[in-house]
């Protein structure tokens, strides 16, 4: 359940009519709802009770401070996969005790900045970075806690660009080398192992993957404990899907999901930490685009909105299904017919949606894509020179602007000539 539901005929993010957002800040844009993300930080908390545990909400999905703060303040640590990110995480105030810090390809300058301002603990992702993180740590005169991500390879039937448990790709060590990795990291004066980690992809819909990593997980803190280990902390990664087609077979639920872990790993006495990202932030989002032109084509009809790939990059990288709708309520039993619905960017691949039966938008009239709070703005970029499109929350009654739209100064500022030009 999200907060965008139409009233009166006109489609609503909490109390806030859309065109009134509309009219002040223009077209394109996205606008996110505080209910719905808090609807879905306490589902997971709830999903999660009777557990010690930390909800560390993986900030790549929608990193706008506002939604960091917001999450933040209810409790939430942050999974952090940079430096910039964990930049904006203390921004948004929240404790580098809840900070974890993931991805494979952590810099020297990155450790640095986390061992320095604080950190909950590293997510290790290899030897390399592993020796590399406890020599920063010795020159700081600190001690890194880290988890080493394993990779269970476990197939979590996600798309091939985000799926991560597989042995073939790029994350984590190898479950079976788990050990040998530990017996390195234990005889290391600058880590102090604190626990294991594992995340095996995103948008999974089916619970069997996370079982058997978890499992698989579970397997491995007996067998580390034995060698003498402290496993203290149960990292299990994100991943869980959302609903992206309205009346499609719902995916399991973050309580499904808690059981899961309940049943695999609640008997460990371990503190047990998610890093879910787009179930947090994705259905707490919509992208509100006008229709520029209603385009006959030979036997194709296009509706030419002004949002475009680099506003919204999911149906063109990955083929993802965003439900799209008007923004005024189309009249019960409204003919719908046939269409492609396209951006103004010089590709093919500018495309949301292709066949979509959608009922008639006059050109000016504007639609909303659903479910696009998570890997929505943070994936967005200028291509074309098309400004970066404004951040909206509602919060009941209110709205604020939380990005605004760049000046077309600012964006051609930033390039300079060469001096010998
Ligand atoms: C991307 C990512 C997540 C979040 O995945 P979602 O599918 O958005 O829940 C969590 N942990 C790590 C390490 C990630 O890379």
């Amino acid at each position: 359940m999200d907060h965008f539901l139409y009233r009166d005929g006109v489609l609503h993010a909490e109390d806030v009519a859309v065109p009134e957002i509309a009219s002040a800040v223009g077209t394109p844009f996205y606008c996110y709802s505080a209910a719905t993300l808090t609807r879905h930080y306490t589902v997971f908390d709830a999903a999660l009770r009777g557990m010690d545990h930390l909800i560390c909400y993986a900030m790549k999905a929608n990193s706008n401070i506002a939604v960091l703060k917001l999450l933040g303040d209810l409790g939430a640590g942050m999974d952090v996969v940079s430096g910039g990110e964990y930049r904006r995480a203390i921004a948004a105030g929240v404790s580098p005790s809840k900070i974890v810090f993931s991805g494979v390809g952590k810099t020297r300058e990155e450790m640095e900045l986390a061992l320095t301002g604080g950190i909950r603990q590293f997510n290790v992702e290899s030897e390399p970075e592993m020796r590399l993180l406890n020599e920063v740590a010795l020159e700081l005169g600190k001690v890194a806690p880290i988890t080493v991500r394993v990779n269970p390879d476990v197939d979590a039937k996600t798309h091939a660009k985000i799926a991560t448990g597989k042995s073939e790709n790029k994350f984590g060590i190898p479950i079976a080398k788990a050990r040998e990795v530990y017996a390195e990291a234990a005889a290391m004066d600058g880590i102090e192992v604190v626990g294991i980690d594992v995340h095996i992809g995103s948008q999974l819909v089916d619970l069997e993957p996370f079982r058997l990593a978890y499992e698989k997980v579970a397997e491995l803190t007996g067998v580390l404990r034995a060698d003498g280990h402290t496993i203290k902390r149960l990292d299990l990664g994100g991943g869980l899907g959302i609903p992206y087609a309205h009346g499609n077979q719902a995916p399991p639920t973050p309580e499904d999901y808690g059981q899961i872990i309940r049943e695999t790993v609640g008997h460990l006495g371990c503190e047990i930490e998610i890093e879910p990202g787009r179930l947090m932030a994705g259905n707490a989002g919509i992208l509100v685009s006008s229709v520029i032109y209603n385009k006959e084509g030979d036997g194709r009809n296009f509706l030419i909105v002004d949002a475009a790939m680099n506003d919204l990059i999911r149906p063109a990288m990955y083929e993802a299904h965003h439900d799209i709708i008007p923004v005024i309520e189309p009249a019960a039993g409204a003919e719908k017919r046939p269409i492609d619905i396209v951006g103004p960017v010089c590709e093919s691949g500018d495309t949301f949606a292709k066949q979509r039966d959608m009922t008639a938008i006059a050109d000016g009239e504007m639609i909303a894509f659903r479910s696009a709070g998570a890997y929505g703005a943070v994936m967005s970029s200028e291509y074309n020179t098309r400004p970066m499109i404004p951040e909206v929350l509602v919060k009941d009654d209110q709205f604020a602007v939380i990005r605004r739209r760049p000046t077309f100064d600012e964006m051609i500022n930033r390039d300079t000539l060469p001096e010998w030009m």
